[in-house]
């Protein structure tokens, strides 16, 4: 629904990601779409996590097909990857919203990247299945996984998911299947 999509592509300091010991210094292109499969009462992206859960659409403007199409065209990956190297840009974050609800867009843009030299960066609530978390591992470099509380309760009540225990998850199995230090 969101492929070749994004409501957010921006240029960003590394730091605000915020990793502080990956390229540090240096930019990253940070791109985000719609939705998200956490609820939180204190999402500062709202507006692109939840709108189209509550009013049932996807915000923004009705497209003609010719628009949409032109749109599409900019925001494929291969173009993506690119405005990031022409730019000189040594990486692009998945960001904003959370990018496991557009995995598929996001390898295709990752996977474009890798070719030109680029890293690829997940900021990611970590609730994703050891499958998900197995390939993601082939194509992205580094990860930030936002750890909300140290508890369930939590998670199902600000959070609004029904168990908190697959953060764990992505963690335990992210870093053996990666080889990552
Ligand atoms: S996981 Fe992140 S993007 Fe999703 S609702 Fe929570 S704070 Fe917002």
């Amino acid at each position: 629904m969101v492929y070749g999509r994004p409501c957010a592509v921006n240029i960003d300091p590394i730091e605000k990601k915020p990793l502080y010991h990956f390229l540090p210094g240096t930019e990253v292109l940070s791109i985000g779409t719609y939705g998200c499969n956490f609820g939180c009462g204190f999402c500062q992206n709202w507006d692109i996590s939840q709108l189209a859960k509550k009013d049932g659409v996807v915000a923004g403007e009705t497209l003609s097909l010719n628009i949409f199409l032109d749109r599409l065209e900019k925001a494929a990956p291969e173009q993506l990857a690119e405005r990031a190297a022409t730019n000189n840009i040594p990486s692009i974050a998945y960001t904003y919203n959370e990018p496991t609800v557009w995995t598929e867009y996001a390898e295709d843009i990752g996977r474009a990247a890798r070719k030109q030299g680029i890293k690829n960066i997940f900021v990611t609530n970590g609730y994703m299945s050891p499958e998900n978390t197995a390939s993601l591992v082939t194509w992205l470099d580094a990860v930030n996984i936002d750890l909300k509380a140290m508890n369930d309760d939590f998670y199902v009540k600000v959070a609004t998911v029904r168990c908190g225990r697959y953060w764990i998850t992505s963690v335990a199995f992210m870093k053996p299947a990666s080889g990552w230090k």
